[in-house]
């Protein structure tokens, strides 16, 4: 019988903690017993994102959630910056667009980062600029941005710095408070082992001053009712009840290893990772600017790309995830986030050499890979 691996960047392996939380009878959401499970859940968030700003829990996916982060703080009309630099920074400029907002597009070729002087270059020309929109972990691309000297630079300007930190939460440090981030969005099935269905938005002093005069339309997401309710310790509307009782489970394992455990477990993995690739004489997709979220390799010439991810996951039943948009055919990606260990790890790589092998790349020892991995492993 076949068995399966998850290793994509979203969703990502559950816990069996999770999993059990999430079989538990339904219960209903205008009560005490519900309040204590909100309430809980609310501390929880604070701690991951490390703040004391509220964290929203939306019913939605993270894009939801960045739509939230879109039309709370910003009218018609106003100017903003987005930072494009793969497939989610993009979705930043197009949820904009859709709103009738103004984009100052800072382009960044796929696999590099922003350089934050170009930030600061942009606010300086435009004292106007409402916003500042970055990604965390520009997932498309294994890339992670230096959002703390972004912060730096956007704090002492009228502007807010939006972050889209749906992949790297849980997975890689964000200190939203110490690092001036405004507003912080994130979703359920990446770094925080759970299924898809939440979403999160975390809103700093400064940016419910812009929510204040806000005029973009808004209903399921606004922030004010949030607000609302949040201060009963209540929600608009329906919660995904099941989801948040889950939610408890997965931030009390989180708070069980302690974050920095948990961001240095993620560093080992990925390093075990980029080893492995390396061993295989394959190429990372940036090697410069790479994350611990999840590892982007260049697909070797002669390859069919498309072909490598289908017969790991169709014939083997090892899920990675292939190249997006203009990477399509030509990366593959393996998430190490959340739920996942030493040995997925190994087998994700076992099962990479094995195909690579079958479909005629042959310039690497079978066992190479592992051995790289597992040398990783090996050290304290
Ligand atoms: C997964 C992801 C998203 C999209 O989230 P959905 O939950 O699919 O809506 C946005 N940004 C980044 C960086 C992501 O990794």
């Amino acid at each position: 019988m076949k068995k399966n691996y998850l290793l994509t960047p979203g969703p990502t392996p559950l816990p069996p903690e999770v999993c059990e939380a999430l079989s538990r009878p339904i219960i209903h959401h205008r009560t005490p017993q519900f309040q204590e499970i909100l309430k809980e859940a609310h501390s929880g968030l604070q701690y991951v994102f490390q703040t004391k700003n509220e964290v929203f829990i939306l019913a939605s996916s993270g894009t939801g959630a960045m739509e939230a982060a879109v039309v709370n703080f910003l009218s018609a009309d106003d100017t903003v910056i987005t930072v494009e630099a793969g497939k989610f920074g993009e979705r930043w400029t197009e949820i904009c667009s859709a709103y009738r907002v103004n984009c100052e597009v800072i382009k960044v070729a796929w696999g590099k980062t922003v350089d934050p002087k170009d930030i600061a270059e942009k606010l300086r020309q435009n004292k106007k600029i409402k916003a500042v929109f970055t990604t965390l972990c520009e997932t498309s691309t294994g890339v992670a941005e230096d959002i703390k000297s972004i912060g730096e630079i956007v704090k002492d300007t009228d502007a807010i710095l939006v972050v889209d930190a749906i992949s790297g939460l849980g997975a890689i440090e964000l200190k939203t408070d110490e690092w001036h981030c405004d507003v912080v969005v994130s979703g359920s099935q990446k770094g925080l082992m759970l299924p898809p269905g939440l979403g999160f938005i975390s809103v700093s002093a400064k940016a419910w001053k812009l929510q204040k005069d806000s005029k973009l339309p808004k209903y399921y997401f606004d922030l004010g009712e949030a607000k609302k309710a949040y201060d009963k310790t209540d929600t608009p509307w329906t919660p995904a009840i099941g989801l948040i009782i889950a939610l408890n489970e997965a931030i009390r394992l989180i708070k069980k290893e302690g974050l920095e455990q948990v961001f240095s477990w993620h560093r080992k993995m990925a390093q075990a990772t980029r080893e492995a690739i390396k061993a295989l004489g394959l190429e990372l997709f940036s090697p410069q600017a790479y994350s611990d979220v999840v590892t982007a390799v260049k697909v070797p010439v002669g390859i069919d790309g498309e072909k490598l991810v289908k017969t790991m996951r169709d014939t083997y039943g090892v899920t990675i995830a292939g190249g997006q948009s203009e990477m399509k055919g030509k990366l593959f990606r393996i998430a190490h986030m959340g739920y996942i260990g030493e040995f997925d790890i190994i087998t994700a790589i076992a099962c990479l050499e094995k195909v690579l092998y079958e479909m005629g790349y042959k310039s690497f020892q079978l066992g190479a890979g592992v051995s790289a991995a597992q040398q990783v492993f090996a050290q304290k």
